[in-house]
């Protein structure tokens, strides 16, 4: 088996770094639209051109291709199947700068690696964003199409949106965001290997972060609702009480840990496949 490409044979899409003012303008461009059209807040759309300057200054156009194709896809998902609409912020599904950072954080320290050594950026690039594109895709599709979620680890049936709660629609929808980003990358590198990865690790990042959901995320009740949830402010207004979970772990500190999981396995894999073949 074959499964690793030395990079002289990747295409010209994603062996050439873009000039850094070039990827200056660019990402700056596409999030200041993003801000426009109410995808995401003022600090979301900086921490969003920060995440596209390291990505396309060190993966090239290739590596833009496939953050954009994450964006937009997860984009279009949460506006599809807007399913929280007793939310007080309904309409408002703008990402904030620590979402961004929690998706895009791992990604972007992959595109800083870049190309040296052989293509490593490349790999954590992919599986951190297979992963974060997984993930979004399993809440929103999983939140939208119904049937009662049960908690990965108990099997217990949990409230739609749980965190650590899954679907077999919401299961089926993260794969296919894992393979999308995984087709993508391996189609821009013109390395097949890469693909395979991206499905393999995003697949393994969304239950990661499902069992980190289950286990160990904080979780507040509400008094007056008396129902639980996952920020210290519950969604009619009034102030929820600590119930249990690390109190840090929040939903994006989740996020961050699965897709730091998910580049740390797309680094290992790089390197294994290195030294076994
Ligand atoms: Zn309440």
């Amino acid at each position: 088996m074959s499964g690793y490409s030395p990079p002289s044979t990747v295409n010209s899409l994603s062996a050439e770094p873009v000039a850094l003012w070039a990827a200056a303008l660019t990402a700056s461009t596409i999030a200041a639209v993003a801000w426009q059209l109410k995808s995401l807040t003022a600090p979301g759309a900086v921490a969003a051109a920060l995440v596209g300057l390291a990505l396309l200054s060190g993966t090239g156009w290739g590596g833009g291709i496939v953050l954009g194709t994450f964006f937009i896809t997860s984009t279009a998902a949460s506006r599809t199947f807007p399913w929280e609409k007793q939310s007080p912020t309904f309409g408002d599904s703008r990402r904030t700068a620590w979402q961004v950072a929690a998706n895009g954080g791992a990604a972007a320290v992959g595109g800083l690696i870049g190309m040296a050594p052989a293509g490593l950026g490349w790999w954590i690039v992919t599986a951190a964003l297979a992963g974060a594109a997984a993930d979004t895709w399993a809440t929103e599709v999983g939140k939208a199409t119904g049937g009662t979620p049960r908690d990965l680890l108990t099997g217990e049936p949990v409230p739609p949106g749980t965190s650590g709660g899954v679907t077999t629609a919401g299961t089926l929808a993260g794969a296919g965001g894992a393979t999308v980003i995984g087709l993508v990358a391996g189609a821009v590198t013109g390395w097949p290997a890469l693909a395979v990865a991206g499905v393999v690790i995003g697949f393994g990042s969304m239950m990661a972060d499902s069992v980190l959901g289950a286990a160990w995320q904080v979780r507040y009740a509400c008094p007056a609702c008396r129902a639980e949830c996952e920020e210290p402010r519950h969604r009619c207004g009034a102030a929820a009480e600590y119930q249990r979970g690390i109190p840090w772990l929040n939903n994006d500190a989740v996020n961050a840990a699965a897709t730091t999981i998910a580049a740390s396995a797309g680094g290992l894999w790089w390197w294994l496949a290195r030294v076994a073949f």
